[in-house]
């Protein structure tokens, strides 16, 4: 459930019609809900009552400053992949007890800065990674506290793209030699082995590949104590998916996985770290877009927004489906378009034979389920200026990051003294 909805014929983010924010703020901009992150993230906490959990928040999804301190308020703890999402995570009041440190590839300056802020745990996922931190750690007179991922090859039936715990993934450990790699580590002088780790992919709209990944953790964990190993924190990792298309897609609710984890992981009696990302933000967020153009094709009607595929790649990226809806709620009759971006792309493309009311333009249209790997992955492309966050609070709302202006973005750029002697 979320907090973006036609109040009086008008869409509105919380108490606040879009149409204002858009008047104000200029389009394309992302708008966040308050409401709809604190239910979200109160939603999966309600489904580990009692347990001794922690949300770790996957940091990826959306890591404004803004959206992060709201979360960091509620309680939650953090999940960095980077040296630059643990400052974020910090710079946003998220004590290090409570962030872990995953990614495939730390390097000895994140190791050393993590190290030094105290976090949690960290991710492990190669032999080399480990004998890295250990030797980072030891230089440094401290002790890395790390669980292993695990790499469970199981098929999360999810996008190729965001499939991560089949075999043939680059992420985590084979579990066929997980026992060695823990003794291994457990003998690296400056190495704790606390827990395991696991996260098999993103958008997962099934339990079983999650039920079947956590039976194996479940007997991985006997075996790694029968070897003498202090296991007492398990990490589940993220990955639930969310109703992009409302009518179709119906992902078990965070309740429903949370019985499901207390069913197979609970008799282990160990401490619960989950990390969703998506979950807590991505129908928190909107993206609110101009028609620009409606234009007639050989067989096709174009609506040309002025969002493009540099505000929102995940179509492009990922084939992904959102929903798209006017500003202004019409009864009239429908028309199928193609939505585009003005980009120099075809990949440019929102959806394609979309059936909306009848548009023209200058209308507003909100594209749903944007709040996940939306404003993080946006980039210039076309020199066009970074799409800006909004975060409405009732009848508030604030920038939280603005468009850069034009001298801002060129300016970035560094002309060569050569070049500058004409
Ligand atoms: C991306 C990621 C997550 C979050 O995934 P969601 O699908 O957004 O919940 C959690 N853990 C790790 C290690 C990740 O890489």
């Amino acid at each position: 459930m979320d907090y973006f909805g036609y109040r009086q014929g008008e869409i509105h983010a919380e108490d606040l019609p879009l149409s204002r924010i858009a008047g104000e703020v200029g389009t394309p901009f992302y708008c966040y809900s308050t409401a709809t992150l604190i239910r979200h993230y109160n939603v999966f906490c309600e489904a580990f009552p009692g347990d001794d959990f922690l949300l770790c928040y996957s940091v990826k999804a959306n890591s404004n400053q803004a959206v992060l301190k709201t979360l960091a308020k509620e309680g939650s703890g953090a999940d960095v992949v980077s040296g630059g999402e643990l400052r974020r995570a910090l710079a946003a009041g998220i004590p290090a007890e409570k962030i872990v440190f995953s990614g495939v590839a730390k390097t000895a300056q994140e190791m050393a800065y993590a190290l030094e802020q105290g976090i949690f745990q960290f991710n492990v996922e190669s032999v080399a990674e480990v004998q890295e931190l250990n030797r980072v750690a030891l230089s440094m007179g401290r002790v890395a506290a790390i669980a292993f991922r695990i790499n469970p090859d199981v098929d999360a039936r999810t996008h190729a793209k965001i499939s991560t715990g089949k075999s043939e993934n680059k992420f985590g450990i084979p579990l066929s030699r997980a026992r060695q790699i823990y003794a291994d580590a457990a003998a690296l002088p400056a190495i704790r082995v606390q827990g395991v780790d696991i996260h098999i992919g993103s958008q997962l709209t099934d339990l079983e590949p999650f039920a079947q990944a956590f039976r194996r953790v479940v007997s991985l964990v006997g075996e790694l104590r029968a070897d003498g190993h202090d296991i007492s924190v398990l990490d589940l990792g993220g990955g639930l998916g969310i109703p992009y298309d409302r009518a179709s897609t119906k992902p078990p609710l965070p309740l429903e996985y949370g019985a499901m984890v207390r069913r197979i992981i609970g008799p282990l009696g160990c401490r619960i770290l989950i990390e969703p990302g998506r979950l807590l933000v991505g129908n928190a967020g909107i993206l609110v877009a101009r028609v620009i153009y409606v234009k007639q094709g050989a067989d096709r009607k174009f609506l040309i927004i002025d969002a493009a595929m540099n505000d929102l790649v995940r179509p492009s990226l990922y084939d992904a489906y959102h929903e798209i809806v006017p500003a202004v709620e019409s009864s009239g009759p429908m028309v199928s378009y193609d939505v585009v971006g003005p980009i120099c792309e075809t990949g440019d493309t929102f959806a394609r034979a979309r059936e909306l009311p009848e548009l023209k333009s200058g209308d507003l249209v909100m594209i749903r389920s944007a709040g996940a790997y939306g404003a993080v992955m946006s980039s210039t492309y076309n020199t066009r200026p970074l799409v800006p966050e909004v975060l409405v609070k009732g009848g508030d709302f604030a920038i939280v990051r603005p468009r850069p202006t034009y001298d801002e973005i060129i300016g970035l750029d560094v002309i060569p003294e050569w070049l500058d002697q004409t």
